[in-house]
């Protein structure tokens, strides 16, 4: 075992006592339930990539679909007038720019009284240059996120099942973005999310793709986060799909500590209108609690609803539902978590598991 891998096991170890201590305790960090919550304006996605649950879903329970746009404006008004105060549209799979109508979406929320920001990832491959430059109009577009896998042409076709077709677009909108960057002012931020091999390493690379990374990671507001290591999709994906992009598989379970901080502070409301208990790894949304497009959030998102307080209770006994059962994505409320990519370096405010309840019963069923 080298040093590196001692500090971080001793590290691990601390954060399980403390966490166990604060369980014992009843003293719980949830980040501010109303911070952020998560619109799927599609799940559809133009790649296939390896590591992901997007193409080994269960389509009967999560269709293939857009959100159509007067549910898009009721959820969001449903979900100002609870108050939270920004939007995640992109939680589980799928790329925004595969809806045709996103603009008249992002326009809608430009307008949205009581809205501080959106964020979303996207592949960069979708999108054509008016849609990149008219990025640079949004005034409440507060993270940009490009998520980039493999690191040429042949990794990159490998990870993601892209064609030599898309690469060539994606490097192609990746110089567009960074004229666009070099000569406009913007505030918005870039997380430039780089996912392949472990033996890969921006500075050593001259391939195409790693030149505009480089040139991109080197202007204002952009944090460029490459990662070698991947996670199992609450047990989707298994150790074969993955056997040849030479990467880091997290295998193991991840030990449970108390109800995971996601369920209350990264829900998110499907194209269809579930509302699952989850936005992040729960790809066939087998956590749903509710249905926005014939019930009101203020019923679904409730301690009312019995469907939400039992997931709540079961956790809370480290009683875990399957797909949690098998995830390593998993935030244990018992410890100090962000609650999702673009709050990590903002201070969120957390909240207690007796504050939390006692706003999620002021709801009415
Ligand atoms: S990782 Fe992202 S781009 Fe790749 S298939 Fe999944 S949703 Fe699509
Ligand atoms: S344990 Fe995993 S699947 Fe369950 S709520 Fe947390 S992140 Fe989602």
């Amino acid at each position: 075992m080298n040093v590196k891998k001692i500090i971080s096991t001793f590290k691990k170890k601390i954060r399980e006592i403390n966490s166990k201590k604060n369980y014992l305790l009843k003293k719980q960090y949830i980040p501010d339930i109303l911070n952020s919550i998560n619109i799927e304006v599609t799940n559809i996605c133009n790649l296939k990539c390896k590591f992901c649950a997007y193409d080994k879903r269960d389509l009967s329970k999560v269709p293939l679909k857009t959100m159509d746009m007067n549910l898009f404006k009721n959820v969001t008004n449903q979900c100002i007038k609870l108050g939270y105060k920004n939007f995640g549209l992109t939680p589980v799979t799928g790329d925004i720019f595969m809806d045709k109508d996103v603009e008249e979406k992002i326009k809608y929320l430009e307008n949205l009284d009581g809205l501080n920001g959106y964020y979303f990832y996207t592949n960069f491959i979708p999108i054509k240059e008016e849609k990149i430059s008219n990025l640079f109009n949004y005034k409440k577009l507060t993270h940009l996120g490009l998520s980039i896998y493999g690191h040429d042409e042949s990794t990159f076709i490998k990870f993601s099942k892209g064609t030599t077709n898309s690469y060539r677009i994606l490097l192609k909108n990746l110089e567009f973005l960074y004229s666009k960057l070099k000569t406009h002012d913007y505030e918005f931020q870039i997380e430039i999310g780089h996912r392949t091999s472990k033996d890969y390493l921006l500075d050593a690379s001259s391939s195409d793709l790693s030149l505009v990374l480089k040139k991109l990671r080197s202007l204002k507001n952009v944090v460029y986060d490459k990662n070698h290591s991947f996670n199992n999709w609450g047990g989707m994906i298994q150790e074969n799909d993955v056997a040849d992009l030479n990467i880091k598989f997290q295998k193991g379970l991840t030990k449970k500590n108390g109800s995971c901080s996601l369920i209350y502070s990264r829900l998110s409301i499907g194209a269809n209108g579930v509302v699952n208990a989850c936005a992040c790894r729960d790809a066939n949304f087998s956590l749903q609690i509710g249905n926005a497009s014939n019930e009101n959030l203020s019923n679904i998102i409730s301690y009312n609803n019995k469907r939400y307080s039992d997931l709540i209770e079961s956790q809370e006994k480290n009683n875990f539902p399957s797909v949690c059962e098998s995830c390593d994505f998993y935030k244990s409320i018992y410890e100090k978590t962000f609650p999702t990519w673009a709050f990590k370096k903002k201070r969120v405010a957390y909240q207690s598991l007796n504050e939390v309840v006692d706003r999620l019963k002021k709801r009415q069923i």
